[in-house]
């Protein structure tokens, strides 16, 4: 975070405390997990440029994005009593997929639970996009509101790859709604609140909101994202940074079939009239992620997969504008737009600590992907369980003991043991150039599918990341295997440490 800050004074998204701002007031600032409302003047269509002044054409774009109104779920949520003077046996602070996912289940099993949220009834927006059997598995396939048989990746001009595994779109307001329904039904209570405050005593916590209400729990889950509200990290916090912005848009046309998402398009064919872009796109690339919902309608977001520090928006955009103008796709209107900046890899919180933690601000999203959504929905039940197990049926753990055991049973050895590896690849990712990453990817991709679709999915436990680190090295061209040498070594070392001093 620190880095970020004070490499990048001009993004002042980043609360020095608790980390994020939930504010964006102008479109060239980063906002992270909200939609405010932005006013200007909107123009009817954007203009290409002829000069090339691509910086003119990214304003021109940001043009077109409308105000965004915070679409809100229709329901009469049921509200928390504070006059009742209640200790909830659970208190979930956030209300986005990992904490509504948890208050749901232990819900379900009879425990009683607030959900502590300052838009409890906000559709969540950012735009997910998972791996069809991702959903399968948890039988969520009615949340995905768009799916494509396959993906596909453009190495460079001459090169691409098919992925022969179905990609999907969550449907947030779907997502959102079935859990909130479920709450409903299973009792949960709702505080329309920030938490500003923990203060725990033996066996109960007092959680503080910003109106002043204060929350009395057994046991507290931190479920606020990136912000972090509540869990602590003892640790120098130095993750890596992914950086997108992507647009929902209506064009004229766009070049790709609507039957694949484009999963990366590292071609930089745009940039051949643009030096310094181009040269900054050689040592610090993008990719082109793209949704085509259909011949006119397409998700487009410019990504930065990772680095450190992150790239700055603006030039995001830029890059964006000058790819969108190469590939002739003409942008008519824009339905939304996202800014994401997403803190990858980095210290695991203190293990374990009094408040549990799930999500972003557990340090569950995958530290070379910036993916989290199935992970930690699949991550929910495992957590809830733990709750319910520790709390009821005359256990009646309580405190630090009770949370100790959650926070085990979140991370356990095997799962600390596959983050370090996926840290171990950031490590690695966050030094290649944009050639470098090409030949990486184009040997990533050639791995039998167990292989990345485990690496991608969270689902490679050791020793299978052995094997598939061996596996991807002999696939790796004679240069890339060096580079991998090279650049891998003191990552290695790194991760060996962290393993070695990492015990039960
Ligand atoms: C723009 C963007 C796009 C992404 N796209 C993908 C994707 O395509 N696929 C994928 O797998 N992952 C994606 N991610 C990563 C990750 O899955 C998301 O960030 C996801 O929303 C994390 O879920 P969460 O429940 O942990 O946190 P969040 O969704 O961030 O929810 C946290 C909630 O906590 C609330 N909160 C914060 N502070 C407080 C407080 N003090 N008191 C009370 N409530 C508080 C917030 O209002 C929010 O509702 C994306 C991330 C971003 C930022």
């Amino acid at each position: 975070m620190d880095t970020l800050l004070k490499t990048h004074n001009k993004l002042e998204f980043l609360h020095p405390l608790h980390g994020f701002v939930d504010r964006a007031s102008t479109s060239s600032h980063l906002k992270l997990q909200s939609q405010e409302p932005r006013f200007g003047p909107r123009k009817p269509n954007l203009k290409w440029r002829k000069n090339g002044s691509v910086k003119a054409s990214s304003a021109a774009l940001l043009e077109l994005v409308p105000a965004t109104k915070k679409e809100n779920l229709d329901f009469e949520l049921p509200l928390y009593d504070p006059s009742k003077d209640l200790v909830v046996d659970l208190a979930v602070v956030g209300g986005g997929p990992a904490g509504l996912a948890v208050a749901q289940q232990v819900s379900e099993a009879g425990l009683s639970v607030c959900s502590i949220d300052p838009s409890p009834k906000v559709i969540w927006p950012n735009n997910y996009g998972v791996w069809v059997d991702e959903f399968e598995a948890m039988d969520l396939l009615d949340c995905l509101d768009t799916t494509w048989s396959g993906a596909v990746v453009y190495i460079d001009d001459q090169s691409t790859k098919d992925l022969n595994r179905p990609y999907g779109r969550v449907n947030r307001k779907q997502l959102k709604s079935k859990m909130m329904h479920k709450c409903i039904l299973n009792g949960v209570k709702f505080h329309q609140a920030k938490v500003i405050k923990v203060i725990h005593e033996e066996t109960k916590s007092l959680l503080i909101c910003n109106d002043g209400i204060t929350v009395q729990a057994s046991v507290v889950l931190d479920a606020t994202g990136f912000s972090r509200c509540l869990v602590q990290y003892d640790k120098p916090y130095n993750p890596g940074y992914q950086v997108a912005y992507g647009i929902l848009a209506e064009v004229e046309e766009h070049p790709f079939d609507v039957d694949k998402m484009v999963f990366m398009d590292w071609r930089d064919s745009h940039l051949k009239n643009n030096t310094q872009l181009k040269e900054r796109n050689s040592r610090i690339p993008t990719f082109l992620y793209a949704m085509p919902f259909s011949s006119d309608r397409i998700f487009l977001e410019e990504t930065s997969l990772v680095a450190r520090p992150g790239v700055p928006v603006e030039d995001i955009q830029e890059r964006m504008v000058a790819r969108l103008r190469h590939l002739g796709i003409k942008v008519k209107s824009i339905e939304e737009d996202e800014h994401c900046v997403i803190p990858m890899g980095g210290p695991l919180p203190v293990l374990p600590q009094r408040v549990a933690g799930i999500g972003g601000t557990a340090g569950m999203v995958h530290p070379s992907t910036g993916y989290m959504v199935a992970r930690t929905l699949a991550a929910a039940p495992i957590v809830a369980n733990s709750i319910v197990q520790y709390l009821g049926s005359g256990r009646h753990l309580s405190g630090n003991g009770l949370s100790s055991l959650v926070w085990k049973d979140l991370w356990p050895i095997q799962r600390r043991r596959q983050r370090e590896f996926f840290c171990f690849g950031m490590d690695i990712l966050l030094k290649l150039d944009l050639q470098a990453t090409r030949r990486f990817f184009d040997a990533f991709f050639d791995l039998e599918p167990r292989y990345w679709h485990g690496f991608l999915s969270s689902r490679l436990f050791l020793p299978d990341p052995l094997l598939f680190g061996l596996s991807l090295f002999s696939h790796a061209s004679n240069t890339s295997r060096l580079e991998i040498m090279a650049k891998g070594t003191v990552p290695l070392v790194k991760m060996i440490n962290n393993l070695v001093y990492d015990k039960e």
